[in-house]
């Protein structure tokens, strides 16, 4: 169905940046309508504690920050529909952006779809997805208590993850392709620090094991092409993200090699009245701030471009 309304600001995504935008945009006045997709809130939803968000002394639940940030940007008169963008015409003028049901016009996009989790894509391990098999610690790690479980990457999210797990497992086995670690110093430290986690380096999991449930991971070493079992419950992938440009990029918007947006002014993409926020586009930061930022930034743009149109 067509939506005959024309929209100053369509944004999709409701992550930091996407409620960010938001804010910004309703209280400029533009009465922006957010495609919030039907699992909203973004990456946060699957954290427990934020305590690196500034303002939160003692940290904030990350369900309870989208929360809050979503009702702070509906005082202000932004609109929400919680389904996902399915397509987009940015050849149209004015743009089109479609849902499963509707069609919206607009006269700017803020794309502000994030980024999700990447895995191995080994065959046993797609097959035992949601049987010991996950990539949020946060959301399945209760299920773990007193078991065994591996944790496989060797940035900031493994050692984040792995050190959540231990309020749960007996035992975390860290599983990391070479060795050395691209997590931060102090994140390294304290999965080091942890009496619960223990590190394989230089391996390469070659097979997800069991039948109706995870019960080890093969590993090969990379030198000396040893082959070992690891007998674990549970299987955490931590190896990064890709962002979510897929439709994007079928209506026209440049991407880089990785698929993150490519930014040519700021916030502006290289399709006139298209602009940009959050992970989707920063392989490199990846923070609920960041992407809040670059949030307000793409809410500012967006701003001056609709006065620029009203001045022609
Ligand atoms: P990342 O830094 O890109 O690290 C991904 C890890 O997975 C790397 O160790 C990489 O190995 C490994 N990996 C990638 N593909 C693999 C494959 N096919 N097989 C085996 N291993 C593979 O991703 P991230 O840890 O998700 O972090 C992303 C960003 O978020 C970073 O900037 C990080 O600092 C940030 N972050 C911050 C926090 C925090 O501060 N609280 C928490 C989480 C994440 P190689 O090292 O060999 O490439």
């Amino acid at each position: 169905m067509e939506n005959d309304k024309l929209h100053n600001v369509v944004i999709v995504g409701s992550g930091p940046a996407g409620l960010t935008a938001a804010i910004y945009a309703a209280r400029a006045n533009l009465k922006p309508l957010v495609l919030a997709g039907l699992t909203p809130g973004g990456q946060l939803m699957l954290t427990s504690e934020v305590e690196n968000f500034p303002g939160f002394v003692t940290g904030i639940m990350g369900p309870e920050l989208m929360d809050n940030m979503t009702k702070q940007a509906q005082r202000f008169g932004a609109e929400f529909i919680y389904e996902n963008a399915v397509s987009a015409n940015f050849a149209a003028k004015p743009l089109e952006i479609s849902t499963a049901k509707e069609k919206y016009s607009a006269k700017t996009v803020i794309i502000a779809t994030g980024a999700e989790a990447n895995w191995l894509n080994l065959t046993n391990e797609q097959r035992l997805r949601g049987k010991g098999v996950s990539a949020c610690a946060t959301c399945d790690g209760f299920f773990f208590k007193d078991k065994d479980v591996v944790v496989i990457g060797g940035g900031d999210s493994a050692m984040e993850e792995a050190n959540f797990l231990t309020r749960f497992a007996r035992k975390v086995t860290i599983i990391h392709r070479r060795d050395e670690f691209r997590a931060s110093k102090i994140m390294l430290k304290r999965a080091q620090d942890n009496p619960k986690i223990n590190f394989i380096t230089n391996v390469t999991v070659t097979d997800v094991l069991g039948e109706n449930s995870v019960e080890g991971v093969k590993v090969k070493h990379n030198v000396t092409g040893e082959e070992s079992v690891i007998p674990a419950q549970g299987y955490f992938a931590a190896i990064g993200h890709t962002p979510n440009t897929k439709i994007f990029a079928e209506a026209g918007v440049e991407v880089d090699q990785k698929g993150y947006i490519a930014v040519k002014n700021q916030t502006r993409t290289n399709i006139e009245g298209v602009f940009v926020a959050g992970d989707v586009n920063d392989p490199r930061y990846r923070q609920a701030i960041s992407a809040a930022g670059m949030g307000c930034m793409a809410a500012l743009d967006v701003e001056k471009y609709l006065e620029s149109l009203d001045e022609h």
